[in-house]
């Protein structure tokens, strides 16, 4: 097992940072490797979350001074066009005007009051009224959205067993940080040293888009079942989308096993549609999940998630129900304030902007990686895609597919992309994002850097061979 990133509980294989590759256009990133060294002393690998660390593509990570629109600033002075979005959350882009404002004005009239609030009011109902649950809390992070939820599950059916997918990411909860031992049902072997046996005892860790393998452990264990969990779209091991019907099967297995259906959105919603991955599903086949978390955009750049679902699910929450569950900085009027206002902006404009720019760059890159004979595969869900350097299948189904792929291509890819001035995620495993500032312009620049990027691929690949 590999290490866990930020953003994916998948393992990237290298452990520790070793030089780039060079090249000659590479840009001095001098300050960045200053700044890294003082953080190394002062932080655990020197970052606050470990994939912005570089350990799975090696080089300096660049440290940013400011964003605005679809590009950042590092230390060293250099623009990139970002394709990181923060990891998703930047819909709009960065420094959006209006959000701009809108939380400058919310910050003179104080930044946490520790009652309630009316902009936690109004982002609660601008949820509901985009997405299927009938109530939601809010949290800070999508971390503590997916745990909440599991408790909430739990204390719903009086049953302990939770199912989850191998490759699936649903932040850092002890009980879903398990990876797939060999087998189909197996037990789940924790993802890292830290969590007790006993944490992960009750997970089951299933293939994904494996209808055979969820309806056999339903079969054995339906009665033991509190919940399965699932990323609504898999965004964590690359794009994985769901075969179409697997979320409608998902849901409607757990129906006849009184088990709960939590479907994460905390990647996919409010930024594959207006209506997360469910808009692109649930709405047309009718059915909806009974829990659903949400975190990154609907926070607007701020530390804002939640959880909903069920009015009677949501009714055993405290203090209306038995279930614990409570946060100091929950509903925080600044980070409301945010998220609220980056949603009533997210239009339908906005999301027909973000996939037609999604579709533009995934078909450039598709195209200058087959001019430069790169094996590839562009993977889709909605404006969210991936690129996996899979020679050997033809579709990334699971997570095993997802592992297939040859991280040394993508290492030279990434690095002759960021010497190029484009900041993509640096892990193989990970969904490139766009945002609504990512204009002609923007994706000009993203295109331009491709040709020589794919030849450092091509020369990756070679070098591969034996
Ligand atoms: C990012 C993510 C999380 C965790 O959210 P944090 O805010 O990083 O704790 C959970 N689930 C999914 C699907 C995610 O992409």
């Amino acid at each position: 097992m590999g290490t866990v990133g930020e953003n994916g509980g998948v393992p990237d294989t290298t452990t520790s940072p070793d030089p780039a590759p060079t090249g000659a256009t590479t840009r001095s990133s001098t300050a960045s490797a200053e700044w890294f060294e003082r953080a190394h002393r002062v932080t655990p690998g020197g970052v606050n979350s470990p994939v912005r660390a570089f350990n799975a593509v090696g080089g300096t990570p660049r440290f940013m001074v400011s964003g605005r629109g679809a590009w950042l600033t590092d230390v060293d002075g250099h623009d990139y066009v970002d394709l990181i979005c923060s990891w998703g959350p930047m819909l709009l882009g960065h420094a959006h005007p209006e959000v701009q404002a809108a939380v400058q004005d919310a910050v003179t009239r104080g930044t946490s009051y520790g009652t309630p609030s009316r902009s936690e009011v109004e982002l609660a109902e601008e949820i509901v009224a985009r997405t299927p649950v009938d109530q939601v809390r809010l949290v800070s992070s999508g971390t503590e959205a997916t745990m909440s939820a599991i408790r909430l599950a739990r204390g719903f059916t009086g049953r302990d067993v939770v199912v989850k997918f191998a490759g699936c990411y649903h932040g850092h909860v002890d009980s879903l940080l398990a990876e797939a031992g060999s087998g189909l049902a197996t037990h789940a072997v924790a993802g890292t040293p830290g969590v007790p046996a006993a944490s992960v005892e009750a997970t089951l860790v299933l293939p994904y888009n494996d209808r055979a393998a969820v309806e056999r452990v339903f079969a054995e264990r339906g009665s033991e079942i509190a919940c399965l969990v699932t990323e609504a779209s898999p965004g964590n091991m690359g794009v994985v989308p769901p075969e179409p019907g697997f979320n409608q099967f998902l849901a409607e297995t757990c129906a006849r096993h009184g088990a709960l259906f939590v479907s994460d959105e905390v990647m996919t919603g409010f930024r594959v549609s207006r209506q997360g991955q469910w808009g692109l599903d649930g709405a047309h086949e009718g059915w909806r999940p009974d829990l659903m978390t949400f975190g990154k955009v609907m926070g607007g750049g701020f530390p804002a998630a939640a959880f909903g679902g069920r009015a009677d699910v949501m009714g055993m929450l405290s203090p209306q129900g038995p279930v614990y569950q409570a946060g100091t900085l929950s509903g925080n009027p600044i980070a409301t304030t945010a998220g609220l206002t980056t949603l009533r902006l997210a239009t339908d404009e906005v999301y027909a902007h973000v996939d037609a720019a999604a579709t533009t760059l995934s078909t450039a890159v598709g195209e200058a990686l087959d001019r430069a004979g790169v094996p590839h595969l562009v993977q889709h869900d909605g404006s969210m895609f991936s690129v996996f350097f899979a020679p050997r299948v033809d579709r990334v189904v699971d997570f095993a597919g997802a592992s297939s792929q040859d991280t040394s291509v993508f290492r030279a890819f990434f690095h002759a992309m960021l010497d190029r001035g484009v900041y993509l995620p640096p892990s193989a495993f990970e969904s490139w994002f766009l945002s609504a500032a990512h204009d002609d312009h923007a994706l000009q620049h993203v295109i331009d850097a491709l040709p020589a990027a794919a030849e450092a691929a091509a020369q990756a690949c070679e070098g591969a061979r034996p």
